[in-house]
């Protein structure tokens, strides 16, 4: 494909008003061709003002309309698979097959939703019938169904470059719903992010829809992402990154004149706990397989293992041991960009001058953004004295929380802010505690892992990815699975209507065989 920079606002193919940029490798740390345009507050009207035209017409597809544009998405994801994992490498330094994965993902993802909308379970249909004789006040007809909230902005995310970037579960979930669409791309993948647009546009077209179901616009600076959360047309607004970004967005969305819901995903360190038993059964390997997973996408991945408590005990020092071993022998890898590298080395320094010891690092870094792997031990005391070692460091760090007793154990699992994940590891012995620590992390996380760890994740109808801020702004809703589209979902109840003005999914023949309740059954 031939990457013209442009932004595509519906169907115009719209050249830079406000300068360009150009993407860099990470791994050499060279700029790649070709210029990306960047946009400004003009683009951002025009695309909402289509994606606001576009929104009766398209809300009010059929069901099967819907999932055939659905699939259709996937099906051009699947053609520019290729091409896109090789661009996407170029792009992040992430190895070709996991994001040839990742683009299979993508497509997977739009399939699934495509059956969702098919079956209309979604739309959560309910009737209560007239009750003209019922005393002492009779009732009218009551149908609820649930209908799309408006135009959905989407920030795409810089880690995960096809499945939570433009083509992600976002923008799945949200056209699922009936929802138009406006992606502010990562600028940390600009040509990905243009070959997964055009996949979706063309899928627009050849399904015969108005041009602004989808439109992707880019900025350097914050104005662009700024006045998309500022425009009075878009109806909610999705994003994934920094808590910083995220809670500014949040903020900004809260004090215009019609606040919006803002969907963010942010921060977590999904602490692992190792209950005794466990440790002194199998202390090694547990070590070995939380740096493996801490390692992941050079750890730069929201599921990301990054806090291990156990108790000093039996297992504790084959534990801590397995850990250096993993760190020590693991190569450095290039990070996303140069701003993620530069807030890894001051996290580093942070969790240092903090308290907490480091204890090993990985080999010697080559290129400028290599993110050399780092592993730092705390005592249980120290943690809890200091706020600051309990925030994410996004990259290839964890840290070890050596507690002296369960109780410490506890107290440190009360302290903790809200998280995506927490994971026990336990064998028989450790269930009376492990069922007395339960609602402690309840409290506290969307996940709760045994046995395991939380990353890679499932996109089905049971994923949580979400949880009490500051994992995510609204800890209702989740931004992965097949209920993630309950975010762009309103209910609508429809009030002593004749049977042909009604909605088909709600008229009294069930014309299209929808699960429906009807007086609560
Ligand atoms: P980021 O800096 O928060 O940026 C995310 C997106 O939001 C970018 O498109 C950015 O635009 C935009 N943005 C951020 N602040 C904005 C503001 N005040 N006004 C308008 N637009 C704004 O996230 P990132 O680039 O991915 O940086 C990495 C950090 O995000 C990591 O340190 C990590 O903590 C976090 N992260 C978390 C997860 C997770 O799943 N929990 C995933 C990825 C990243 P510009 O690029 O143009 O500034």
């Amino acid at each position: 494909m031939n990457l013209t920079g442009n932004l595509l606002i519906g169907a115009s193919e719209v050249p830079a008003s406000e300068g360009t940029m150009k993407a860099l490798n990470p791994a050499t740390n060279q700029l790649i061709e070709p210029d990306f345009a960047f946009g400004g507050v003009a683009d951002v009207d025009k695309a909402a003002k289509l994606a606001d035209e576009a929104f009766d017409h398209y809300s009010h597809t059929s069901l099967a309309e819907r999932s055939a544009f659905l699939e259709r998405i996937a099906d051009n994801l699947d053609a520019v698979s290729q091409e896109l994992a090789a661009r996407a490498t170029l792009e992040t330094g992430l190895p070709e097959a996991q994001l040839q994965g990742e683009a299979a993902k993508a497509a997977t993802q739009f399939r699934q939703f495509a059956d969702v909308v098919r079956k209309g379970r979604f739309l959560q249909l309910a009737i209560d019938p007239a009750q003209p004789d019922r005393q002492p006040r009779p009732r009218m007809d009551h149908r609820l169904q649930k209908i799309a909230i408006g135009p959905v902005a989407v920030f795409g995310a810089s880690n995960f470059p096809i499945s939570y970037s433009v083509a992600g579960g976002d923008t799945a979930s949200a056209l699922a719903s009936g929802a138009t669409v406006i992606v502010k791309a990562h600028n940390a993948h600009p040509g990905a992010s243009e070959i997964q647009a055009r996949a979706i546009r063309q899928a627009v077209q050849d399904s015969g829809l108005p041009e602004g179901v989808f439109s992707m616009v880019r900025g350097g600076g914050n104005a662009i992402g700024e006045a998309l959360v500022d425009h009075p047309l878009i109806k909610a607004v999705t994003f994934t990154g920094s808590e910083q970004g995220g809670m500014a967005l949040y903020r900004r969305a809260q004090l215009r004149p019609d606040p919006i819901p803002v969907f963010t995903e942010m921060t977590s360190v999904n602490p692992t706990f190792i209950l005794p038993q466990a440790l002194a059964a199998r202390g090694a390997q547990i070590g070995d397989g939380f740096v493996e997973r801490m390692l992941v996408n050079v750890g730069q991945a929201c599921l990301k293992p990054a806090i291990l408590i156990a108790v000093d005990g039996a297992g504790f020092e084959a534990l801590r041991a397995a850990m250096v071993k993993r760190v020590t022998d693991a190569p450095a890898r290039p990070m996303l960009t140069p701003g993620i590298h530069g807030a890894y080395l001051s996290g580093l320094d942070r969790l240092q001058s903090t308290g907490a010891n480091l204890v090993a690092v990985g080999s010697v870094a080559h290129a400028d953004l290599d993110g050399r792997s780092a592993l730092l031990e705390v005592d249980g005391q120290r943690f809890l004295a200091e706020n600051a070692l309990a925030h994410e460091v996004f990259g290839p760090a964890g840290l070890l929380v050596k507690v002296k007793d369960e109780t410490e154990m506890f107290a440190v699992a009360r302290s903790l802010r809200g998280q995506l994940s927490a994971t026990l590891h336990l064998e028989e012995a450790d269930l009376d505690l492990a069922r007395r620590l339960l609602p402690v992390l309840e409290r506290r996380t969307g996940r709760i892992v045994v046995n395991a760890f939380a990353h890679p994740q499932e996109v089905s109808f049971a994923t949580i990815h979400g949880g009490p801020f500051p994992a995510s702004s609204d800890s209702r809703f989740t931004s992965v699975g097949m209920t993630s589209i309950e975010r762009f979902l309103r209910p609508v109840t429809y009030q002593g209507f004749p049977d042909a003005l009604l909605p088909e999914a709600l008229r009294e023949l069930n014309p299209l065989g929808l699960p429906r309740s009807v007086e609560g059954q």
